[in-house]
């Protein structure tokens, strides 16, 4: 076992495969704005997720903020602060106001039973996150979403080639946003997309991209920049062919783990709900300190100073971050809050070694 276990491990293709993708960018000198390796990724990602629309990002991050403006939206969005602070961010820094729904104990998704608490006479969209890769209760969102006349952006960024009853998860709602995020299942380095199902904001989002171009040279709309690079695309290309077997890896990690872990007190397991093909992407276990022992933050310590990487994640939730002090009131939403404070995400990754988890699960189980 090496000295140091990271939580995770980016997945890299081998290195002359890497070379040979990219070759073509040297002859042709297209380094960027939508050239031949951005299209062809986009072509078999559009096939892969299953999705009817695709349009790709720099990051996970400008695909959540571009999906929003190119959907037009002002008001209050609902949406969980149990995530990545990315999504709160994505909502604030697009002038919108977001209020927070709870999110449910069983696998930290939204819980659809509050939705109704959470609208207002401004409400226009709900973002809800598939945390972990826990598809949410995608059947009640759209009911909600539906009787109010609000648009749904799920934040799909740990989702990456997930199935729900056989459909790519990323063509529920109006649209999915995917990070491919040197740390996520699947990465272009840098990336994200965002997967649609109207294709009339296809040509609003390709332009909110670019500066807001439509035409050559005169910008129809206000956008930013956020365009993906040929390197990056020729970086997908290459995972891309390895995907795979990558999650069938991470399935082997997984379960062993659950091996491990199942039936200890104190500790409760994620579970794959019925009808999702689960990408396993996270390892997250909840930590009862009092059933257990020892709270989640010693066991964070105890790992961490035997050079076993583990990451509080999320925490805090973002209603409780800083930049957001006296905004809000984390206790609005006590099952996140909770969850934030005994939530620890074990390392995961497709070439962790099934003796390590072995040795991971020994040093927890026997504090
Ligand atoms: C990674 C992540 C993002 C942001 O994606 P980037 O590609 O890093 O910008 C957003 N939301 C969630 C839930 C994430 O995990």
């Amino acid at each position: 076992m090496p000295d140091r276990i990271l939580v995770t491990r980016s997945s890299m293709p081998d290195i002359d495969e890497y070379i040979e993708e990219i070759r073509p960018i040297w002859e042709s000198h297209w380094l960027t704005n939508m050239g031949p390796k951005h299209e062809q990724l986009k072509k078999e990602l559009k096939e892969y997720l299953k999705v009817p629309n695709i349009e790709l990002l720099v990051n996970g991050h400008m695909a959540l903020e571009m999906t929003i403006q190119a959907m037009g939206l002002k008001g209050d969005v609902i949406t969980t602060p149990f995530t990545f602070v990315s999504t709160t961010h994505a909502i604030v820094r697009s002038g919108l106001h977001p209020v927070f729904c709870d999110v449910n104990p069983d696998d930290y998704t939204i819980d659809t039973d509050k939705l109704e608490k959470a609208l207002t006479v401004d409400t226009c969209a709900i973002m809800p996150v598939h945390v972990y890769g826990n598809i949410c209760n995608i059947e009640a969102v759209d009911d909600f979403a539906g009787k109010h006349g609000l648009k749904v952006i799920y934040d799909a960024a740990h989702t990456f080639g997930e199935t729900y009853k056989g459909k790519g998860v990323g063509s529920f709602g109006d649209a999915s946003c995917f990070s491919f995020h040197a740390t996520k299942v699947f990465n272009t380095i840098e990336g994200g997309c965002v997967c649609f199902k109207d294709d009339s904001i296809t040509e609003l989002l390709y332009a909110v991209k670019d500066f807001g171009f439509d035409d050559p040279e005169d910008a129809g709309c206000i956008g930013g920049n956020a365009k993906m690079n040929e390197f990056c695309a020729a970086m997908g290309l290459c995972n891309l062919r390895h995907i795979d077997d990558d999650i069938a890896r991470r399935k082997a990690v997984y379960e062993r783990y659950n091996e491990h872990l199942d039936g200890v007190k104190g500790i409760k397991l994620n579970h794959v709900r019925a009808g999702v093909g689960s990408n396993y992407s996270y390892y997250p276990i909840v930590i009862d300190p009092v059933e257990f022992g020892i709270d989640r933050d010693e066991v964070f310590r105890i790992l961490s100073e035997k050079g076993i990487m583990t990451r509080r994640y999320f925490y805090p939730a973002t209603n409780a971050m800083r930049c957001y002090k006296g905004m809000f009131d984390p206790e609005d939403t006590p099952v996140a809050s909770r969850i934030s404070k005994q939530v620890l995400t074990l390392p995961i990754y497709p070439d962790l070694e099934l003796e390590t988890v072995d040795k991971i699960c020994e040093m927890m189980v026997c504090h």
